[in-house]
């Protein structure tokens, strides 16, 4: 057997296959959290980035940190606005290759007191979101025969959220894993790759003061393998790794990042 796919080199600079020089990725969510943290650090590795979330304040600041980078505001929740979103990227920069479908919700309720409207609106935005803009960007990666699909889902859909009570966050997350699967077969044939990135605690606006709050604390510490919380440094290798050539035979996988948690 000679072929060793199309990214084979002789040359061993293992470094550079995370570099992502000249790509377009667009990374929902970028307002806060791990999404700001996901935009800068694949700016750093070279790509283009698209911004998008609902606070465009947030979203031009960043932007104005990252050379050749577009802020775009949109709210997820309404398929104009995810369809905007993929049509201005296009517009001005005529492809994408990564997309980071990183936007998310959730919140504690016990299903006693979680509505109707709750539960379908997080699958809203963290569902039907993520399939909308898959399928818009993925029409230009199958033309272009490349691309990176990143879906941001969650060791909560792998596993449940127990004592944190959330229904619609692991029925949202679970369904993110498998949508990951699903289409990363239908487009492995045309040279797009799908893979899920499923993080465990990291602080963020949405773990509010985890970090700080006891009882959280003692939770975590009892039940993650590394006792802590995550730093948001700590998801960019596993990020890098499925976006870029370095993962370049990775997809329909669910990369957990999670301290352990789900190992136990
Ligand atoms: P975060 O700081 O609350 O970030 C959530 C992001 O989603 C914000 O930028 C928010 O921006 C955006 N967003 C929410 N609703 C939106 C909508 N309708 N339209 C457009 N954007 C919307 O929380 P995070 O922890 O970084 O979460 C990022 C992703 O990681 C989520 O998918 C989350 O489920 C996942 N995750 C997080 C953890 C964790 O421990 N932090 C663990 C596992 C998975 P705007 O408010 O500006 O719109």
């Amino acid at each position: 057997m000679t072929d060793t796919g199309p990214h084979s080199s002789n040359v061993l600079d293992p470094l550079s296959l995370f570099r992502l020089d000249g790509q377009v990725a667009i990374v929902t969510g970028a307002s806060s959290g791990l999404g700001e943290r996901f935009a800068r650090v694949l700016g750093a590795m070279g790509a283009n980035v698209v911004v998008a979330a609902r606070r465009l304040d947030r979203l031009e600041a960043l932007a104005a940190e990252l050379p050749g980078s577009l802020a775009v505001q949109a709210d997820l929740s309404i398929a104009e606005d995810r369809e905007r979103l993929v049509s201005e990227t296009l517009e001005r920069f005529g492809r994408v290759d990564v997309l980071v479908n990183n936007a998310g919700i959730g919140s504690a309720v016990r299903i006693e007191d979680e509505t109707l409207e709750q539960f379908q609106f997080a699958m809203e935005v963290n569902v039907t979101a993520l399939w909308h803009l898959s399928k818009l960007c993925g029409e230009s990666m199958v033309a272009a025969g490349s691309g990176s699909i990143i879906n941001v889902a969650s060791m909560l859909g792998h596993v449940a959220s127990a004592p944190v009570k959330q229904m619609h966050y692991c029925a949202s997350k679970g369904a993110v894993i498998n949508m990951t699967r699903e289409l990363a077969a239908q487009w492995g044939r045309k040279g797009v790759r799908v893979n899920a990135l499923s993080p465990g605690w990291f602080k963020s606006e949405m773990t509010g003061d985890m970090d700080t709050d006891e009882s959280s604390q003692a939770f975590v510490k009892a039940n993650a393998l590394l006792p802590r919380m995550g730093n948001a440094d700590e998801l960019d290798g596993a990020l890098l790794l499925l976006a870029s050539r370095a993962g370049g035979y990775m997809t329909g996988h669910s990369l957990l990042v999670d301290g352990g948690w789900t190992a136990r």
